[in-house]
């Protein structure tokens, strides 16, 4: 009998230890044929929120890397369902535009020879809990990769050409998830 206090103690020292964890969230990419791209993982800084690339089958050289307004990565649409650049408020594309950019853009980043990308960037334009500046809407976003980079300056997109590999940003910490959207016809 005289272990059930330090069992109460340790349980509430574990739900408080859990209560100051911050959000988190991943990306399981996948490639227009469905193939596994490697994953990108979002953690909730005091700072932003930092986003670390872990990727492979891409082809070499810079892509262009947005946050894309829906959790839709229907490879037979090429990954259009994914929506457009994650931007509640309406403002123009690129970090080098009068009026932009959109909380979804994200730097340029860069594969190496062998296909594979490893890099992590920084942003505050957007965050991962259930407040004003939260990707998680109802129906989600996605992490959309494309196959050239992005001009920061061209509309609506950067000129950054096709979608070629896509993954929806699941929560795995943080506040419970906002009641979903009715499942779409083309999904
Ligand atoms: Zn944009």
């Amino acid at each position: 009998m005289r272990k059930t206090p330090v069992c109460i103690a340790l349980l509430l020292c574990a739900a408080s230890a859990l209560a100051a964890q911050k959000p988190h969230a991943v990306a399981h990419m996948k490639t227009l044929d469905g193939s596994n791209a490697g994953t990108v993982e979002f953690a909730q800084t005091n700072h932003g929120v930092l986003v670390t690339f872990d990727l492979h089958g891409l082809p070499p050289g810079a892509h262009a890397i947005h946050i894309h307004t829906s959790g839709n990565c229907d490879t037979r649409a090429k990954f259009t369902s994914a929506g457009p650049h994650f931007s509640p408020e309406p403002k123009n594309h690129g970090f080098m535009t009068k009026g932009g950019p959109h909380p979804g853009d994200l730097p340029n980043q860069f594969a190496a020879a062998d296909g594979s990308l490893h890099a992590s960037t920084l942003t505050n334009m957007f965050a991962l809990g259930n407040g004003k500046k939260s990707i998680f809407d109802r129906d989600g976003a996605a992490l959309i990769v494309h196959a050239k980079a992005d001009d920061y300056t061209s509309q609506p997109a950067g000129n950054s050409g096709d979608r070629i590999a896509c993954g929806v940003i699941v929560r795995t910490v943080g506040p419970k998830a906002r009641k979903a959207a009715k499942q779409t016809a083309h999904r």
